[in-house]
């Protein structure tokens, strides 16, 4: 059974089965009735949206054999769009490097008929990664567009698009979609899987999709390879690091007692499971506004994320005004997040400003030097500040590994990849044995243990010290990436797919399988993820073995791996461009890294 990704096997055939993003559909199914097609198309909005699905349902319906305006999903026109295979229908990734290419490529080639189709159409996707270059280029192309041509580009940063680009283009914008469609569109693929859940899992599931349609799915792979055929709401919290509603409760009961220690021993216990403190911190919100909602109307039907006995509880355990400085403190402490480098730190202290103010709010009279004295204490486990390139706090169970000097390779950083295709490993199917057979016997032999019982589950710790790459390092390594490679590896990483089945190495593959290798050198690979939860189990430094191992398994050698999540890897390409631009590039020839640490 070739494994295919969710998100790829249950895209939209048609308008009517996009999720949410109504206004657009209707909008874009008017133009088409009365034949009244724009030259170019700005699809802006969040990640995960559906704005790659839409236009490829666009392209089938400007080229559809039945009709136009149809998706009959039986033509060669439409087969052809949804296997990404139609000759007219060219997708461009403008964040690659050879998107630049491409771009150029295209305008070259815009003035050409189209070869099987009606309408050549041009998808340009994160468009405001272009260069200064490709973008004048562009807008020459828009302001006299040959009649056969339809240019649809998407961009998660419409501001970064010129604004001669955005006036010629005719603009959607794609919102988050809402939970109700997203849910709609879950339970209908878990039916047709016959798989089965409760609803507290999906919901929990949809709270971190955070609106993108594409990432619930692909959570809910992940869960699936963690859960197996049925799902609970524990298997998700576990999976991804979630507080449960009580030990929430808890935690906002022990602020309003203003229980300092009570508090610190609970952040503790989150910190040691691998909670994602940004989201624990939106979850706390969510819960307080219940709390803030029922004190005012006490509706139980208003109520979203607790019960109306927890609201009454906290109703009376905390005053209005107090919920509402609570509410304060955290939105702050959101925005905060976002400038801060140890966000551990400042959760704590936060929660310890929580903890005292409501101090106040009991009554009890509010003493400045006790929140000073409270402040002074070490606050527990506090970061360690290493000299070091790279930061690796110990660990006895990690893969030994030395990098001295790295050899000089090409020059240019690894661009973001797109991975598609192929589903079996190579490297694991030879004859026509079935893959289950097949795996078992294949992978012990490719991939050696460095345990003896090789049938043991490999799992994947959620919590523990984290490797941390700093900026100038990543920069060095992306100096040193080899591209080929990069390329090659790109190919074989479908690989993966097929082994989320496997008894002992499913988690490990279900884990990789949703990175990208976004940067590879002699020694190092740089995965890029689209969460930092599953970047940071990468990095965690007890996974790093089964990991390593799995990887030699695909590469042959033995590499450091390291992850980093999307925003990340977009913002130091655009460093490293920057640094280019003006010469300041390190020399690969002089760069040493010395990645130390005993487990490095
Ligand atoms: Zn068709």
């Amino acid at each position: 059974m070739a494994y295919k990704a969710l998100y790829r096997t249950y895209r939209p055939k048609s308008f009517s089965e996009v999720a949410g993003q109504k206004h657009i559909v209707r909008t874009i199914e008017n133009a088409l009735a009365n034949n009244k097609i724009a030259h170019a198309y700005l699809f802006c909005g969040p990640r995960g949206t559906g704005k790659t699905s839409m236009a490829k349902l666009f392209a089938k319906a400007l080229n559809c054999e039945e009709a136009f305006g149809h998706q009959c999903n039986e033509c060669g026109n439409c087969l052809s769009v949804t296997d990404g295979s139609h000759p007219d229908v060219i997708e461009i990734d403008a964040a690659s490097n050879n998107g630049v290419e491409e771009v150029r490529d295209l305008i070259e080639k815009v003035k050409y008929l189209p070869i099987k189709g009606k309408y050549k159409v041009y998808i340009i996707d994160e468009v405001h990664m272009m260069t200064s270059g490709a973008f004048n280029a562009l807008l020459k192309t828009l302001e006299e567009p040959p009649a056969h041509v339809v240019f649809i580009l998407a961009t998660t940063e419409p501001h970064k698009v010129l604004p001669t680009i955005v006036s010629r283009c005719q603009r959607y914008d794609f919102t988050k979609v809402d939970d109700d469609a997203i849910r709609e569109k879950m339970v209908e693929i878990l039916d047709l899987e016959k798989i089965k859940y409760d609803i507290p899992a999906i919901n929990a599931i949809i709270d971190l999709a955070d609106g993108g349609v594409r990432d619930a799915l692909s959570i809910l792979e992940h869960v699936l390879a963690y859960a197996g055929n049925s799902i609970k709401e524990k298997d998700v919290f576990d999976l991804f690091g979630l507080a449960s509603t009580k030990e929430k409760l808890d935690l906002i009961k022990a602020i309003a007692n203003g229980d300092v220690k009570d508090v610190l021993k609970r952040m503790e216990s989150f910190i040691a499971s691998g909670i994602d403190i940004k989201r624990l911190t939106s979850n706390l919100l969510d819960v307080l506004k219940d709390a803030l909602v029922y004190s005012k109307t006490e509706e139980q039907i208003l109520l979203s994320v607790i019960t109306e006995k927890d609201a009454l509880d906290l109703k009376n355990l905390i005053e209005v005004e107090r919920l509402n400085e609570m509410i304060e403190i955290l939105l702050k402490a959101q925005n905060d997040f976002k400038v801060v480098s140890n966000i551990r730190s400042l959760f704590e202290l936060v929660l310890l400003r929580l903890a005292t103010s409501s101090n106040k709010s009991k009554g009890s009279e509010y003493i400045e030097p006790k929140e000073e004295k409270i402040v002074d204490k070490p606050l527990p486990k506090p970061e360690p500040k290493v000299e070091t390139k790279i930061e690796s706090k110990a660990s006895e169970k990690s893969i030994e590994q030395k990098i001295e000097t790295i050899e000089v390779k090409a020059v240019e950083p690894a661009p973001l990849v797109e991975t598609n295709g192929s589903t079996v490993p190579s490297w694991l199917l030879e004859d026509e044995m079935t893959i289950d057979e097949k795996i078992k016997p294949a992978i012990e032999t490719k991939i050696k243990s460095k345990d003896s019982n090789t049938q043991d589950k490999c799992t994947i710790n959620t919590s523990g010290d984290k490797n941390a790459i700093d900026d100038e390092t990543m920069i060095k390594i992306m100096v040193l990436g080899d591209k080929e490679e990069r390329q090659t590896i790109s190919k074989k990483w479908d690989d993966f797919n097929a082994l989320v089945a496997h008894p002992k190495y499913g988690l490990v593959a279900s884990l990789l399988k949703d990175g990208r290798p976004y940067i590879v050198t002699k020694d190092v690979l740089v995965l890029e993820y689209d969460f930092d939860c599953l970047s940071d189990r990468i990095n965690i430094v007890t996974n790093q073995p089964a990991i390593a191992e799995l990887i030699k398994g695909i590469l042959g050698r033995e590499v450091f791996v390291y992850a980093i999540i999307r925003s990340e890897a977009l913002r130091l390409q655009k460093s490293f461009f920057g640094l280019r631009q003006i010469n300041k590039l390190p020399k690969a020839k002089d760069i040493v890294l010395n990645f130390k640490g005993e487990n490095l």
